[in-house]
């Protein structure tokens, strides 16, 4: 039953001939108090729960693994099918945001990636999506949802706004768009959907702004050029709640030159946005280094001066490998 929505629950109700304010019950059961079984929804009559049954689950799955690094971020591992994907929890002050993934693997082959490393092994319904936000044990402390796990959100896009509406819906979680933040490569298609379909924060893998030597770096710049993809977005209003980030992973001698200073500026003239520049972890067999941290204080001063808003990202949970790129359950699906 994860990821129905109300109209969805109310059919099913319908056609099981129980009254239509039982859709509501289970609704508030399976997102707000986020029960694991039928058995558990105590409102609805015993008759009732046993005839749902007889033709439905909850469907939430609990993660078979967790690894938790020294600074707090743990790491889940959930099964689905016989395949593997990762979530990782971050506590921050009064935060607690879940890193999310919405495939298993990634086709996008970005070259400084685990993740694309591992390849494409599958989408997940929107029910394994969501199962990740559910079954955490700490669901219910959670602040903020980011869809920035393994795999490009924007290759499942159906799937992927079905979830962003179980959490904004009233029916469902109730949360603020505010709360929810989903990263692309810059899929055009999907990002066009989604600034449309939903109110939740955008960001923006971009990690080059220069098209050609992207293109070096992420195969999927040569179908979404970068320019294009700010084009889409600039057609959109952040100027209110919503907001729009570019994610820029610092790499030594690749991207953090005065001329990649240059043509940021360039392509975000006019844009209301911000910049999070990133830490680069080693991913074994990368031909790629991550920059100094002098030289990503340089380059972000340099933005910060040009009128740029740009802050250098925390790095969470580098020892269980839960930082950003680091994700891969290759070695689990090759046993
Ligand atoms: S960075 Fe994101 S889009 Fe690129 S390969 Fe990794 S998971 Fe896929």
């Amino acid at each position: 039953m994860l990821a129905l929505s109300l109209d969805e629950l109310k059919k099913i109700v319908q056609e099981m001939s129980m009254p239509s304010f039982t859709a509501k019950q289970i609704a508030d059961w399976l997102y707000k108090k986020r029960v694991s079984s039928i058995d558990a929804m105590t409102n609805l009559s015993v008759a009732n729960r046993s005839k749902l049954s007889e033709s439905y689950e909850v469907g939430a799955h609990a993660p078979i693994q967790v690894s938790t690094s020294k600074d707090g971020t743990k790491k889940y591992l959930f099964e689905v099918e016989g395949r593997f994907v990762e979530s990782v929890m971050i506590p921050d002050g009064e935060r607690c945001t879940l890193c999310v993934s919405t495939q298993v693997g990634c086709k996008m082959g970005c070259r400084f990636c685990a993740t694309g490393k591992q390849g494409f092994h599958g989408q997940l319904s929107a029910a394994d999506i969501l199962n990740q936000i559910q079954s955490v044990p700490e669901s219910q402390a959670l602040t903020n949802v980011v869809f920035m796990g393994m795999g490009e959100p924007f290759d499942n896009t159906d799937n992927v706004l079905r979830v962003l509406d179980i959490l904004t819906a009233e029916s469902g979680y109730a949360w603020s768009p505010k709360r929810v933040t989903v990263s692309t490569v810059g899929l055009i298609p999907g990002m066009l959907r989604f600034l449309k379909e939903s109110q939740c924060h955008l960001a923006v893998s971009l990690h080059n702004p220069i098209g050609e030597e992207r293109g070096e770096m992420m195969p999927a710049q040569r179908a979404f050029p970068i320019a294009r993809v700010v084009e889409e977005i600039n057609r959109f209003d952040f100027t209110g709640q919503r907001r729009v980030s570019f994610e820029y992973t610092l790499f030594e001698g690749v991207n953090d030159q005065q001329r990649h200073v240059d043509a940021l500026v360039k392509l975000l003239a006019g844009l209301e946005c911000r910049v999070n520049l990133i830490r680069f972890h080693t991913v074994p067999d990368t031909p790629y280094k991550g920059a100094s941290e002098e030289r990503m204080v340089w380059f972000r001063d340099q933005l910060n001066k040009k009128g740029i808003t740009a802050t250098i990202r925390k790095s969470r949970g580098e020892d269980i490998l839960a930082a950003c790129g680091l994700l891969s359950t290759k070695q689990l699906m090759e046993k």
